[in-house]
């Protein structure tokens, strides 16, 4: 029984975001030693979104901050390792790239500069491929896992990196659910809210079965709905639907064949009016079809799948994207997370990982007893993540700068959908080297899209500059061997290990 003065924190919303919100907020108050109740009010008669099934590595450092055991997770969630993305015929037909998610720069020694660069600097002045000294990228081609087994039979990670995850996304938020002890849970649907006359605060939520839900403080994680943050207080939608190139998705699953090898990796095809992610769990495949309707009809859009993989596919949807952010993720005592608060497109699987990057700036800087929380909080966590939605809509705006014109889409993409942000940074980087300085870190340091996931991109579409990475080494005495140096030994360690690691599929059947 909670005491009578206890506070209250609502989480409407049982989706991914909303059972991460449970976790993340219930630990901090626990780590302040903040008595406080959290409830999850979630609705049984509306659906979780269905998609959204890859992840970055910062969901596995989560898991590990919560202690979870990696294993079970993978098991509970149909869970498969994503150690990167496989970018195919983005930079033109026939050309595919690797985008590794390990840094080599963790483990070489420091050069002057940190958070260093140099060996992606000293490979493109070398004219190799930036992603040679990531051990990622072997397993990538061999379709390994990102572990061995030992001479007992247990497991050994190949390297020191984290890699993130493919799942299923009904069972993750049911896997957190499982893990968030003392939680309380509803279900109910909330359809309206009683509001504090003079200050606009939520007093309480109305839901359809006559409950008045009271609290002191509410997160909206009710998906495209927005039911909290939009329609009780008004926070306004920032579209960037204007000359964005997709704006629809047509998901589907494939089962996996007997003995089809798993790839590790989220696969990103560039089609003729979008893209294509193909994100494999452990008896299936996530397929969908991202593309514009402005070129594509729905059919034509579910026939050109069928003709690139030889087969009827059957679509669980077909969802109009609003792409954009709130203006205002936090209003008064309310803030959205995950769906409610801002979606892109799954290149790069951006959401998940800006939900947890979010919900940690949220939990270490501005969680505190609801009565004492400050308009200068919520101002400067409202331009934090302002700040982090636009620098992801810029970084998958990147994405699109390619040779390719070979449809009207892709024509109009070139001509019409390339940011003035996009056009300026790369501009500059035909001038100097992309670098630690050019991105303006996080609160906290957070892992956000820096220059070490812009190198395989910028690298694999050939946007890069070799003659300035060349007078970026020569400027540096010594730098050179030593990248060198560096980068052979990683590249010939890696190659090593890589046929020792298991399999993705025969890992994940021996769990
Ligand atoms: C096509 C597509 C592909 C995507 N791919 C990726 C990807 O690869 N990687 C990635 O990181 N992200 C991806 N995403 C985003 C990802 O799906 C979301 O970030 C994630 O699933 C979190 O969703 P959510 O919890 O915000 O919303 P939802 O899953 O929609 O959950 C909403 C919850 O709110 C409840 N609810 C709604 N209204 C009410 C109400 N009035 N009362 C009570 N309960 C209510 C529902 O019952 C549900 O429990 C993708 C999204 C789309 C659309």
């Amino acid at each position: 029984m909670s005491e009578p003065s206890q506070k209250r924190f609502v989480i409407v919303g049982g989706g991914t975001a909303g059972w991460l919100a449970a976790m993340l907020i219930q630990d901090a108050l626990k780590r302040q030693n903040f008595k406080a109740r959290v409830t999850v009010v979630e609705s049984s008669k509306i659906p979780t979104v269905g998609v959204g099934e890859g992840t970055t590595a910062v969901f596995r450092q989560m898991l590990k901050h919560f202690g979870f055991d990696e294993f079970e997770f993978l098991r509970e969630t149909d869970a498969a390792f994503k150690l990167g993305i496989r970018h195919k015929e983005w930079r033109r037909k026939g050309h595919n790239y690797y985008g590794p998610i390990d840094d080599p720069h963790l483990v070489v020694e420091p050069s002057i500069e940190r958070p260093q660069s140099y060996l992606d600097i000293f490979a493109v002045a070398a004219g190799r491929p930036v992603t040679q000294a990531h051990l990622f990228e072997y397993l990538l081609e061999q379709k390994k896992s990102p572990y061995a087994r030992k001479a007992d039979g247990s497991f050994i990670p190949v390297g020191p990196y984290h890699h993130a995850f493919h799942f299923d996304q009904s069972l993750v938020g049911k896997y957190f659910a499982k893990k968030s002890k003392g939680v309380e849970i509803l279900d109910a649907q909330v359809i309206g809210a009683q509001k504090n006359s003079q200050t606009g605060n939520i007093e309480a939520l109305l839901t359809d079965d006559g409950q008045s839900i009271e609290g002191d403080f509410f997160v909206d994680c009710t998906g495209f709905r927005r039911s909290l943050i939009a329609k009780e207080m008004g926070a306004k939608w920032i579209s960037y639907a204007h000359n964005w190139p997709i704006n629809r998705a047509m998901p589907f699953w494939v089962d996996l064949k007997e003995g089809e090898e798993v790839g590790p990796y989220t696969l990103a095809w560039a089609r003729n009016a979008g893209w294509m992610w193909g994100i494999p769990t452990q008896k299936r495949i996530g397929y969908g079809y991202v593309y514009s309707d402005q070129f594509l009809s729905p059919d034509a859009a579910q026939a050109e799948i069928e003709a690139a993989l030889g087969h009827k596919i059957e679509p669980r949807n077909d969802i109009k994207l609003d792409v954009g952010r709130l203006e205002n993720a936090w209003v008064g005592n309310c803030i959205a997370f995950g769906l409610s608060s801002s979606f892109l497109e799954p290149l790069e699987s951006t959401s998940i990982h800006g939900t947890i990057v979010q919900l940690m700036v949220f939990t270490n800087f501005h969680l505190k007893n609801p009565t004492e929380i400050s308009d200068e909080s919520r101002t400067t966590y409202n331009a934090f993540v302002a700040r982090q939605v636009d620098e992801f809509r810029n970084f998958i705006n990147m994405h699109y700068v390619t040779e390719r014109d070979d449809t009207p889409f892709w024509r109009h993409v070139a001509k019409n959908c390339i940011r003035p942000e996009t056009k300026e940074r790369l501009a500059l980087w035909q001038t100097k080297m992309p670098d630690y300085e050019d991105f303006v870190p996080l609160p906290g340091r957070f892992a956000h899209v820096e220059q070490t996931l812009h190198y395989p991109v910028l690298d694999g579409l050939g946007l890069l500059n070799q003659k300035v990475a060349r007078d970026y080494m020569e400027a540096r005495p010594g730098l050179t061997e030593k990248a060198r140096a560096a980068a052979d030994s990683l590249t010939a360690e890696y190659r090593a290990a890589a046929p020792h690691a298991l399999g993705h599929r025969e890992f994940l059947q021996s769990l």
